[in-house]
């Protein structure tokens, strides 16, 4: 027997999700079956609306809602506004928040260069950086926080040969995070440390 459209579309559907098995996927559409009519309509509400209310901040490329652009970080006068921390996605500017530890601004690259998958720097959300530091002289310090995995090194050695002729300090986080692994995963202390320690480039 097979299930019937409905649910097979809406197993179909979860199993598209990362880590999800067809088991699992299963398993989460009949819980979805058995959840409260309301809640069902507030989650396929939250699915269909999340790509037409998120948009990029078109000062430093975090994520935001359309009705808030530039960011809520950007448009707050009280951030240290001569330091910009470069990241690779918004979920590594959300793990740095929680520390409280930065309060400087923030510049989201959405990528890395990567010779190897043919990524060059105009591919990633890199020129905007330059041209954000262009416009503004009172940014005095760019600290890459990139992963320590070979495309993230990578990208903080151009930025870092971009920047010096320009006179501004270049800074890397210090390598507290092991190679390859994503900001976001690493615990906040070693964040903290990472920041304090960070090295001139
Ligand atoms: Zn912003």
């Amino acid at each position: 027997m097979q299930y019937p459209e409905p649910i097979a579309r809406l197993i179909d559907s979860y199993a598209k999700l990362p880590g999800i098995g067809a088991k699992t996927a299963t398993r989460l559409a009949f819980f979805t079956l058995d959840m409260d009519s309301e809640d069902v309509q507030g989650f396929s509400k939250a699915l269909a609306t999340v790509k037409d209310e998120i948009t990029f901040c078109s000062i430093c490329g975090n994520i935001t809602s359309t009705d808030e652009d530039p960011c809520s970080i950007c448009s707050d006068p009280s951030r240290d506004q001569d330091t910009v921390l470069v990241l690779q996605n918004p979920k590594d500017v959300m793990a740095m928040e929680q520390t409280r530890e930065y309060h400087g601004l923030y510049h989201v690259l959405n990528g890395l260069i990567s010779p190897s998958a043919g990524t060059g720097p105009d591919d990633i959300n890199l020129p905007s950086l330059i041209q954000r530091l262009a416009q503004h002289e009172n940014i005095r310090e760019v600290i890459v926080g990139t992963s320590a995995s070979t495309d993230g090194e990578a990208t903080a050695m151009y930025i870092a040969r971009l920047l010096k002729p320009a006179n501004i300090k270049v800074t890397r986080l210090a390598h507290g995070l092991a190679v390859g692994s994503d900001i976001d995963y690493a615990d906040q202390l070693t964040l903290i440390k990472s920041i304090e320690g960070r090295n001139e480039l």
